[in-house]
């Protein structure tokens, strides 16, 4: 054989060894999910609005890692704004706003409205008025049922929320399951489905050493099984995908182990891995005098190892495009969890 030939039989083996996308989507339809969704460049950016809440969550992160001391809150409008029109010069076009409670300070949230596609986390005591944001996307943070959140906030805020944004179709539910509400999770599922409203899931961690909110290995297996149970029964009010539900639960993807080494939500300024991991480009997390920048994406003290957090893990499955081009089934967990992402946002409809 001449060397010539020998170099088309690489080339046509190497051709017929590469996977296209057309051939991982499988199907016309999947492959226009895809090229949809590939179109999208999301880059976000966290953002304490204030230190301040009108609850005193047991458990809440925030509080008990001290975020709230390591600065004071921007109150200069005229600085926040100069702020804000800096941060999308350096590409950002997606803010979250966090706290803090951010909608004790509707103007400080109109700045960023006013510049930038946002989402506001909130607890939903507060109603932000849709005359003066009319397609803000909004996500309640919600700890169970009434008497979970009596209990755990000091307010019934889960009743209040849904009267609040009944019917809302720019607001979901951020659930955060722990040992003790996993009981509730389908009486709530389905009191927001009643709602109009949609639901997202994500897993305690205990920061705070509550007690009873360890997880056993057991109860962890038992809510991946409720998630894909509430998914499968209630598709069109649950935002979510088994895969995010698997690496969720299992702190593990394509073999990989979670932790400080592979989360994608680093700030920039606190990023000197080496080897760099994939990672959210240009993320990161400003403390409310938006000059402090925290760790990460939660908590400043958070164990990475055993980090729950189900934001950190939904990217760090989106950023391992590549990783997940290797089958169908790797491809098709990868886009569904970046539609959920994309969901969760409006980038795409629900
Ligand atoms: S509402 Fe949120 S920020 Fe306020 S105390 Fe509760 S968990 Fe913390
Ligand atoms: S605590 Fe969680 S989100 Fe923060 S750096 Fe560690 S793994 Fe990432």
């Amino acid at each position: 054989m001449t060397q010539a030939t020998q170099t088309i039989d690489k080339t046509n083996e190497l051709k017929r060894s590469m996977i296209t996308i057309r051939d991982l989507a499988g199907d016309e339809e999947t492959l226009q999910r895809y090229n949809n969704i590939k179109k999208l460049n999301i880059r976000s950016s966290i953002y304490d609005v204030t230190n301040k809440c009108n609850l005193r969550c047991t458990g809440c992160f925030f509080y008990s890692s001290e975020q709230d001391k390591v600065a004071s809150d921007e109150t200069d409008l005229g600085k926040l704004e100069d702020f804000v029109l800096g941060e999308k010069a350096r590409g950002v076009n997606n803010a979250i706003l966090i706290g803090g409670e951010p909608t004790l300070f509707l103007d400080r949230i109109e700045v960023f409205y006013k510049h930038l596609p946002t989402f506001c986390a909130t607890n939903g005591l507060i109603k932000v008025p849709r005359d003066r944001f009319p397609d803000m996307m909004i996500g309640i943070s919600l700890w169970g049922n009434d008497e979970h959140e009596e209990k755990l906030r000091g307010k019934k805020t889960f009743s209040i929320s849904l009267k609040h944004y009944e019917g809302d179709d720019k607001v979901y539910y951020l659930y955060t399951i722990t040992p003790n509400n996993l009981d509730v999770i389908e009486e709530i599922t389905i009191k927001i489905k009643n709602a109009g409203l949609k639901i997202h899931y994500q897993l305690y961690s205990n920061d705070e050493d509550v007690s009873g909110f360890d997880w056993t290995d057991e109860e962890k297996e038992m809510v991946k099984d409720k998630m894909d149970e509430m998914l499968d029964k209630y598709p069109e009010t649950v935002v979510s995908t088994k895969y995010y539900h698997q690496v969720l639960v299992d702190n593990e993807m394509l073999g990989r182990k979670w932790g400080w080494n592979e989360c994608p939500s680093v700030s920039l300024d606190w990023d000197d891995r080496d080897p760099q991991p994939k990672r959210l480009i240009g993320f990161q997390s400003f403390a409310s005098d938006l000059k402090t920048i925290h760790r990460c994406c939660t908590s400043d003290t958070r164990e990475c190892d055993s980090c729950n957090d189900g934001a950190a893990k939904m990217s760090w499955i989106m950023t391992n495009k590549r990783e997940h081009m290797k089958s169908p089934e790797d491809f098709r967990n990868w886009l569904e969890v970046t539609e959920m992402f994309a969901k969760l946002y409006q980038y795409v409809p629900w």
